[in-house]
């Protein structure tokens, strides 16, 4: 409604940094406004009188007079009250904001500040009138948090989610707090499906934390029937429920059926509690041919490892995730890991495993003896750490996390062993992103 060539507004701006007030002022007379620039409070207090502005941008931090006292000296002198003044300032402090409200400021703009803020305001306050807004209280809030960027996290897809990270048996105490103490267990989810990777002590946690969704079908693939990779079995909960459907897979090559060898171990001799007893469903599968779960799709090859033992790799959607516990590479050497390429008869005769491996998303693979101690381990079935990052200089994974901790190591020496990792891989120009599982670690996709 108002139209220029009736009045010129007038807009004194204070701000002693003075390629802003000049940036301002620009804008503002591009916009057809007169301005006038005042270097500091005092300067501003003075200009007023012969200006007469209609709006003054008011800077608070000013040298000689502050600007919420040239606030209230404009608000308490009858000439200058119904001067419109909105704070510019970097200030923004709940203090601050209030106060300037309270002495009768317009409206708080806080820097930096686009271009076209500033004249949105301006006109704003030109059309409504020189009263405090009734937005103003609303922008209060707004402007103490300021822009805030908060990322929410996707869950949607799924996740993976160790329940334990512990080779050979369960430990505890004050020092394996930070990885945990549960043998082997992983969960996985995918699009609303869910497979479970081992059945060590951590599946008896995992368990639990299904009961409050209520009987359904669970899939278990196990890599082999060593105790840290079954011993949690007679402890998981839903099999004793009725309603439950447990499908247990494994490889067909295991001394005996896989039903047998978890019967055996619910033996009167060892638990008090028969399969019989068990009053979910179980079903019991040897399978070579890859195994449809939902949109996940699960296959195994051999690892180097005392008995039929097998890692899985589990791929859904464009990506794979390889779960390999177990797995003594390179088995025997001993020798520094940059002279290992492709053609090296000892990374030779692992090619099904390497390639079965190659560019996946995640790899979750052992490293569980320092050099040192492989020496007195050759044969146990594990790798030594420098052996096992010559397999990710070869399968050269997007992500490697290193599982099935050794008993023996706890937090401190994990955290130096895994700083060697990482001095290791970088020797080898193998920048592979390496971590360290841990009961409770989960990571979305
Ligand atoms: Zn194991
Ligand atoms: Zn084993």
């Amino acid at each position: 409604m108002g139209n220029s060539s009736k009045h010129i507004r007038r807009i004194l701006i204070a701000d002693d940094v003075d390629v802003l007030s000049e940036l301002m002022a620009t804008v503002l007379e591009i916009d057809g406004f007169e301005t006038e620039r005042a270097h500091d409070g005092e300067d501003c207090l003075e200009k007023v009188p012969a200006f007469k502005p209609d709006l003054i941008l008011l800077d608070l931090m000013m040298p000689k007079i502050h600007g919420l006292d040239v606030l209230k000296q404009l608000k308490s002198n009858k000439k200058t009250r119904h001067i419109g003044v909105i704070i510019c300032s970097t200030k923004t402090f709940k203090t601050e904001i209030e106060q300037a409200y309270e002495f009768g400021a317009y409206e708080f703009l806080s820097k930096p500040f686009q271009e076209q803020d500033l004249l949105r305001l301006v006109h704003r306050y030109f059309s409504s009138g020189s009263n405090t807004s009734k937005e103003a209280k609303e922008q209060i809030q707004k402007a103490i948090e300021g822009e805030v960027y908060r990322p929410q996290l996707e869950v949607d897809n799924g996740w993976f989610r160790f329940w334990g990270t512990r080779a050979s048996i369960p430990i505890s105490g004050p020092r394996y707090v930070r990885h945990g103490g549960n043998t082997t267990c992983m969960e996985m989810t995918y699009n609303g499906d869910r497979v479970i990777f081992d059945a060590g002590s951590g599946i008896r946690d995992l368990g639990l934390s299904l009961l409050s969704e209520g009987p359904q079908t669970l899939h278990i693939f196990i890599t082999h029937t060593h105790w840290d990779h079954i011993q949690g079995f007679p402890f998981f909960v839903p099999a004793f429920i009725p309603g439950y459907h447990i499908h247990l897979y494994a490889s067909p090559n295991l001394d005996k059926d896989i039903e047998s060898i978890f019967k055996g171990q619910l033996d009167r001799a060892y638990f008090p509690v028969q399969m019989d007893d068990m009053q979910a469903q179980l079903t019991f599968h040897n399978f070579t041919e890859p195994i449809q779960i939902g949109d996940m799709t699960v296959s195994w090859e051999y690892t180097v490892h005392p008995s039929a033992t097998v890692g899985y790799k589990i791929e859904f959607g464009d990506k794979s995730l390889a779960f390999v516990p177990d797995n003594e590479f390179l088995k025997g050497y001993l020798g520094p890991p940059h002279d290992i390429t492709m053609d090296h008869e000892l990374a030779a005769i692992n090619t099904k495993l390497i390639n079965f491996l190659t560019d996946a998303d995640v790899l979750i693979h052992e490293a569980q003896y320092p050099n040192e101690e492989y020496i007195d381990k050759i044969g146990w079935g594990h790798s030594s750490l420098s052996n096992a990052c010559v397999l990710i200089k070869l399968a050269h994974p997007k992500q490697w996390i290193i599982t099935h901790h050794d008993p023996m190591h706890d937090d401190d020496f994990l955290r130096d062993k895994l700083n060697l990792t990482h001095q290791l891989l970088r020797d080898m120009g193998t920048p592979v992103p390496v971590e360290h599982g841990y009961d409770g670690m989960i990571q979305h996709f």
